[in-house]
């Protein structure tokens, strides 16, 4: 089978349906196609709030609210002997909440609803090759799970939404880099018959450092599950394994390590086998190409500290689907609209990267994660308070406030000098020069685009 249409999508995870969705909307010629059949497990259970904002523009705010996930109203740390909490409803963010989400299901959800504004979703059917045109993506070469169909479906734009496959970044281009000091494992299972602990946000993610090495995560599902995740550094992961004997072994042990986790497991019963992921912290050298974006997952992946993994897949879904829709409808030359998606995608990229690294130097004490968040922050100029920048950084609504503000080059500045205290290749080589150009030259500062969410697409500062 041939096929010419505008927009391609690969992958229906929250970026790819994200993307699809929004360029639908939008009255654009949409194909997407999915490896799997849905529903699919997946892991990334936690979602910040500032998916809300995402899914109104999509028109799936009503679909998700009516599923009946958990609410989940802030976050709970134990970490390095302190305790805090965050509860997102502030006086000037009233009601902010998001979601705690089986993924199968809330990915489900919102390929259906692609479906319904008009995407052509092509489920068990992978993409094996992107082919170009010398530098321009412009073709597409898939195969049916069965193998009884296959063929090439010509683009105008591609939105690389594959998730840690990369189709892209890691199979063709090979451009996708690792950071080293994220070198972690991730090690996690159900229970049935946790309770919460007193006085913590409702539907409360709970974060829980170990005394030596790693953390635990605490998702209380809609199915009356909570999901119990250990993640730890690959090193100290084989020496406890070794130690402990088996995978089993060494999650039980660590357990043992963690009185305010133990307290919300008892009586409680593992209800599922362990699952792994290790290695799993990386960044594409770009983040999209001509007639190609890298969304999601495809692009860059950062530590699962923060639960910003279906935030920043979201987010540059949203951005991909204003930059190509402008540029379809003739407003922006494509290298406009892609300088303005590299920055943007890049800086929150980036900036959760600084915030994790600096959450891992576990003995710092809680008011440096504060007065970091804040250094990180544009709003700091206006007698933000630390408390207020931090949870504006950890909900991911400085992200789009950022891109609606044209506050993006200026961000990215700042981000490229190295944070107090903080040496330039501290984290894992993943100096901000190297990676792309810098938008520091008034050529580069040119982009001055910022993201319209009614209608979604770009406009230039100075003209609005
Ligand atoms: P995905 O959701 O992975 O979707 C990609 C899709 O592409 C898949 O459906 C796949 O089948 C399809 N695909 C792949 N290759 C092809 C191909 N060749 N052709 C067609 N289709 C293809 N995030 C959070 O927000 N909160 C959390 O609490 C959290 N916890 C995490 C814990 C761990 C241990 C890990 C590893 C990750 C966690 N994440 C979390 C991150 C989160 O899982 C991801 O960031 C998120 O799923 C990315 O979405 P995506 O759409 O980019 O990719």
């Amino acid at each position: 089978m041939n096929e010419r249409i505008q927009v391609l999508v690969t992958g229906g995870g929250p970026a790819g349906t994200t993307a699809a969705t929004l360029l639908a909307r939008q009255g654009f010629e949409v194909t997407l196609l999915e490896r799997d059949r849905f529903p699919r497990y997946h892991i990334g259970e936690s979602l910040l709030p500032s998916l809300l904002p995402v899914l109104d523009v999509m028109g799936a705010r009503e679909a998700v609210e009516l599923h009946g996930f958990t609410r989940k109203t802030g976050a709970f740390y134990g970490w390095s002997g302190q305790e805090w909490q965050l509860q997102f409803d502030t006086p000037d963010r009233p009601a902010a909440y998001s979601f705690q989400v089986i993924r199968s299901e809330f990915d489900h959800l919102l390929l259906e609803h692609a479906r319904e504004q008009g995407v052509n979703v092509r489920e068990e059917t992978r993409v094996r090759r992107v082919g170009f045109d010398g530098e321009r993506a412009t073709s597409a070469e898939w195969t049916s799970r069965d193998g009884r169909r296959d063929g090439q479906t010509r683009f105008e734009c591609l939105v690389d939404a594959s998730g840690r496959a990369g189709l892209l970044s890691a199979r063709q281009l090979r451009t996708r880099r690792f950071h080293d000091v994220f070198r972690n494992v991730a090690v996690w299972s159900y229970w049935r018959g946790a309770s919460p602990l007193e006085g913590t946000p409702e539907g409360a993610i709970g974060v829980f450092s170990l005394p030596e090495h790693g953390w635990f995560w605490a998702i209380p599902l809609h199915d009356g599950t909570l999901s119990v995740g250990l993640v730890t550094d690959k090193h100290s992961f084989n020496r406890a394994r070794e130690q402990n004997g088996s995978l089993d072994g060494l999650y039980e042990e660590a357990l043992t390590q963690c009185p305010l986790l133990g307290r919300m497991l008892d009586g409680a019963k593992r209800v599922s086998g362990l699952q792994v992921e290790s290695d799993y912290s990386y960044v594409a050298e770009e983040f999209c190409g001509p007639g190609y974006y890298l969304a999601g997952d495809a692009a860059c992946f950062l530590d699962p500290l923060l639960s910003t993994g279906v935030h920043l897949a979201m987010y540059s879904g949203l951005l991909s689907a204003a930059a190509i829709g402008s540029v379809l409808r003739g407003e922006f030359d494509e290298m406009s609209a892609q300088h303005f998606y590299r920055t943007a995608y890049r800086h929150a990229y980036e900036r959760l990267l600084i915030l994790v690294g600096a959450f891992y130097r576990i003995h710092d004490g809680r008011d440096v994660y504060f007065r970091r968040a804040q250094s990180l922050s544009h709003r700091d100029q206006q007698d933000l308070r630390l408390h207020e920048s931090f949870l504006n950084i950890v909900t991911g609504t400085e992200d789009l406030g950022d891109a609606q503000n044209d506050a993006v080059t200026q961000l990215f500045d700042r981000l490229a000098r190295p944070l107090h205290g903080h040496r330039a290749q501290g984290l894992g080589g993943h100096g901000t020069s190297h990676m792309v150009p810098l938008p520091t030259r008034p050529e580069q500062a040119s982009a001055g685009l910022y993201l319209t969410l009614d209608p979604v697409g770009l406009r230039r500062a100075t003209s609005s």
